[in-house]
């Protein structure tokens, strides 16, 4: 068989255009598994969007969570009423360091949180925490808890709501000047 061989010869240029070609067809991937790497792009696609809009649905439920409670009730019918007004309806403990853990007993928000020297009087020689105002947030100690700002996509849609007729038409004369 070996002697029917018909001998070719080729340059070495030719011969580095060959390899060059089989191994680009080598490393293509067929169409299966061409369908198959597009599949798992798109999969992958579709799990980072949907973590994403989990991450906005959470913070957006946190957010509302957050500021849903006023802490306050009516002192006589005990019905939530606007926060600050009625009395509020928390109760907590003083520890040993003198630090205070206050609780919102409606929906459990925890405030953490150094009394100052008026407050401790009060704290020690008063009725306690019940009923005691929520400190505000940059007073607690425990502020990381709280969300600081509306997430951003909440922010959003609440300047595009809550903007009022006459809003919108002091800022068009505004832009018009
Ligand atoms: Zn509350």
């Amino acid at each position: 068989m070996a002697e029917k061989e018909t001998m070719v010869s080729i340059t070495p240029t030719q011969l580095q255009d060959i390899l060059t070609a089989a191994l680009k067809a080598a490393n293509q991937p067929n169409a299966l598994e061409a369908k198959h790497i597009a599949e798992e792009a798109e999969r992958e696609r579709r799990q980072q969007a949907l973590a994403v809009e989990l991450a906005r649905v959470e913070e957006e439920a946190r957010w509302r969570k957050q500021n849903s409670c006023s802490h306050s009730v009516n002192e006589k019918t005990g019905e939530p009423v606007a926060k600050g007004t009625g009395k509020w309806v928390t109760g907590g403990q003083m520890h040993g360091d003198d630090s205070c853990t206050l609780i919102c007993q409606r929906c459990a928000q925890v405030f953490r949180f150094m009394p100052t020297r008026e407050e401790r009087e009060y704290i020690v020689n008063g009725q306690g925490l019940l009923g005691f105002a929520p400190p505000p947030l940059e007073r607690l100690i425990n502020r990381e808890d709280f969300m600081q700002r509306p997430p951003a996509s909440l922010a959003a849609k609440q300047s595009k709501t809550e903007l009022t007729y006459d809003q919108l038409q002091a800022r068009m004369a505004g832009a018009r000047q």
